[in-house]
């Protein structure tokens, strides 16, 4: 039987669910479907510890909450991809032939950023909805993964500045995020495939009505504003979404199977030994529109 229990019930009672008494490996029923759904819109993150799932199984799980992205954010595309799948977005630091990625292989260099606090796709015209990601290998120490409460971070914002954001629409792209890490060794279809992308700042989530912030690091502009107020907006909005009070710190083990919801939340990788091997696989749930085209 499925239940779900915050993991900090004093400090962030809606944020952060661990969920238990259930196999991801099984298909679901719509009764668990429908308390997977609704402990997402309370919880935003939910942690389904000891899920050996494979590839297949994961897949499966995703679609049972729309249809999945290809993974197109991913650096290696087509022959140089190292899974075949083209849903599975590969979050490790392995080469084509499972090599461990040389320290400054610009593969891995381009990984590095997901050590900034971002929303999975939000450099893509209609963004991530949910992200599922399974932990295969882990390293012995470090990689863990922090989620931001975004939701609190707008409740959390003074007036004034909840109605001077309210209605901004940010741009969003990888040659933003990585380019913040002095990344600029893009190719020509690079640069065309990441072309920046507008997003609303503020959104609204299409169940609770909750408002919530939508930052990412790949935001590098806000349309009618110059850059570097724009640039210096988005840091204070970052710094404030990302106060400790607001954000969980996962600390992962092998099998873990991790899902959020990227429209109200941000999360980071933070460090670990480059010369071990960490493979995590994730399933992404699209969105169903473009932010513009949703309620504000
Ligand atoms: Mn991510």
């Amino acid at each position: 039987m499925l239940a779900i229990r915050p993991s900090s019930p004093l400090e962030r009672p809606d944020f952060f669910g661990v969920a238990t008494g259930i196999d991801l490996r099984q298909p679901l029923d719509a009764a668990s479907l429908a308390a997977i759904e609704a402990g997402m819109d309370r919880y935003a993150v939910l942690h389904f510890p000891e899920q050996d799932i494979s590839d297949g199984q994961q897949l499966a799980f995703g679609r049972c909450f729309g249809e999945l992205e290809l993974a197109t954010g991913d650096i290696a595309q087509g022959a140089e991809r190292r899974l075949a799948e083209p849903h599975l977005n590969d979050i490790s630091n392995l080469g084509k032939h499972g090599e461990v990625l040389a320290r400054d292989d610009r593969r891995r260099l381009f990984g590095l950023g997901n050590m900034l606090w971002h929303s999975d796709s939000s450099f893509k015209a209609t963004p991530a909805k949910y992200s599922i990601l399974s932990a295969r290998v882990l390293t012995s120490r470090g990689g863990n993964t922090e989620f931001a409460d975004m939701r609190a971070a707008w409740d959390t914002l003074d007036a004034a500045t909840q109605t001077e954001i309210r209605d901004l629409v940010a741009e969003h792209s990888q040659l933003y995020s990585r380019g913040s890490l002095g990344f600029d060794d893009w190719t020509e279809a690079e640069r065309e495939r990441w072309r920046p992308v507008p997003q609303r700042l503020v959104r609204r989530h299409p169940v609770t009505g909750r408002l919530s912030l939508y930052l990412a690091s790949h935001a590098g502009a806000i349309r009618g504003m110059p850059v570097p107020e724009a640039r210096m907006l988005l840091r204070d909005l970052t710094e404030h979404a990302t106060q400790r009070e607001r954000v969980h710190v996962h600390r992962g083990s092998r099998h873990d199977l991790v899902m959020w919801d990227n429209r109200v939340t941000m999360h980071r990788a933070r460090a670990y030994p480059a010369s071990e091997v960490r493979e995590l696989r994730r399933t992404t749930v699209a969105d169903v529109a473009p932010t513009l085209a949703q309620a504000a």
